[in-house]
């Protein structure tokens, strides 16, 4: 993706390093963001492509800002944890937190936040709320100066969140994004693409596409549809092929929701049919 910056100052109190790794799935890459000046805060890492590491020095010293005195993490996907490692090299003394569920081995010792948690920097409150859906692990950070929302995965802008079954919950995503509303939000700052300045628009319009999303799908198994791949073929019409295999995993999502939700039936042989 052209145009998209790899370092940018966002506000009085946050900026941005973009973790290098573009791709499907990350749009222009996973972003980081720091948040306040002296011993700001660092949330989310990158997936640990080298480059990243002399962006953040370089702007931490242009910027005039104090090496981080502590990194958050939204989850515990790759390419927002994976950079942890390296950074810690960098900055050995340097606490981790994020909120440990789930988790198998972490590449260094981690604090566990919880929902509610405040991290204080600089004069500035960060909230931490949980935000299961897309990880169950899944936090996002409230920053009560600005009113604004880091939000991880749980709202992207440019490319849409994927819902994986194992880890994932639809109906505990849909849950996620209407607590958002219960905010005073000025704006999102996503971890993929760019700052949104029209939360609450940007959350409903994620809650409608997903109502509209199920709606498609029960229209599949009407029709006849009974394998998750031949509803996506249905569904994910205009969407390319090469993401058919990610759209299989919010399709199968969604499905147990609906199941859940006693408005699909699985089938001994593992097909859906509609309740
Ligand atoms: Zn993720």
């Amino acid at each position: 993706m052209t145009g998209f910056p790899e370092v940018a100052t966002l506000s009085e109190h946050v900026s941005r390093v973009l973790g290098l790794n573009p791709g499907l799935m990350t749009g222009p890459g996973t972003n980081t963001y720091l948040v306040g000046r002296d011993a700001p805060v660092l949330i989310d890492t990158g997936a640990g492509v080298a480059g990243y590491l002399p962006n953040l020095l370089r702007h931490l010293e242009r910027a005039r800002l104090d090496e981080p005195s502590r990194i958050l993490l939204t989850h515990r996907h790759v390419d927002h944890m994976g950079g942890v490692t390296q950074l810690r090299r960098v900055f050995p003394e340097t606490p981790v937190a994020k909120l440990i569920f789930r988790d198998g081995t972490l590449p260094v010792p981690m604090e566990s936040l919880h929902d509610g948690h405040v991290t204080e920097v600089d004069g500035l409150h960060l909230l931490a709320i949980h935000t299961p859906g897309h990880a169950s692990d899944h936090l996002s950070f409230y920053l009560r100066e600005e009113r604004a929302l880091f939000t991880g995965d749980l709202i992207l802008e440019g490319t849409t969140t994927v819902i994986p079954p194992d880890d994932g919950d639809m109906a505990a995503y849909l849950e996620s994004l209407r607590r958002l509303l219960d905010l005073d939000l000025t704006r999102i700052y996503p971890a993929h693409g760019r700052v949104i300045e029209s939360p609450k628009e940007k959350i409903e319009e994620y809650i409608a596409h997903r109502f509209q999303r199920e709606e498609m799908i029960l229209e599949a198994l009407r029709a006849g549809g009974r394998t998750i791949p031949e509803i996506v073929a249905t569904v994910y019409v205009s969407t390319p092929s090469v993401l058919h295999p990610v759209a299989q995993l919010s399709v199968e999502s969604h499905l147990i929701k609906l199941e859940q939700e006693g408005r699909v039936r699985r089938t001994a042989e593992g097909q859906f049919i509609p309740a």
